[in-house]
């Protein structure tokens, strides 16, 4: 008859099982109880690897996320203060008004690219490129690398 009702103790251990709380504090049994330890921490990881997102380029004023590194076409032009890269386009970023300007590539349609939060300058839009050679420009963001720090990498 004892050993019955300790059968019974054990299925009614299983049944607490579905939730880890409380069978870590009850613990009738070692190995279960190192069972369930492991469980958790199995979990843990699953989670963890939600976390792994795209590497990011933010504002550098704000933190603002504003590009993502696979939108990268080029990191070889010149900015206004030196390197800066060619995005296919960028988030979270207001344009200022469309103006003609003469760049070292030759007469193009810009218009500034503001971060949306805080209003700084991180670099401008191809409008319009009047030259066949530049026209893979046209749609294309240019963020200055001093502008933009690396979030995620
Ligand atoms: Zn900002």
């Amino acid at each position: 008859m004892d050993k019955y009702d300790n059968s019974k103790g054990v299925g009614n251990q299983k049944s607490i099982y579905k939730n880890p709380l409380k069978i870590r504090l009850t613990g009738f049994d070692i190995d279960k109880k190192s069972f369930e330890i492991n469980f958790w921490v199995f979990d843990h990881h699953s989670s963890m690897a939600e976390m792994i997102g795209p590497r990011l380029y933010c504002c550098c004023n704000c933190r603002n996320h504003v590009a993502l590194h696979d939108d990268v076409i080029s990191k070889a032009f010149q900015g206004r203060n030196g390197r800066a890269f060619l995005f296919s386009h960028a988030m979270n970023v207001s344009m200022g008004p469309k103006e003609d300007r003469h760049l070292m590539t030759g007469l193009h349609t810009v218009a500034d690219v503001y971060c949306s939060d805080c209003r700084e300058v991180l670099g401008w839009k191809y409008e319009r490129a009047y030259e066949e050679s530049q026209k893979y420009k046209e749609g294309k963001i240019i963020l200055e690398k001093s502008k933009i720090v690396k979030e995620n990498w």
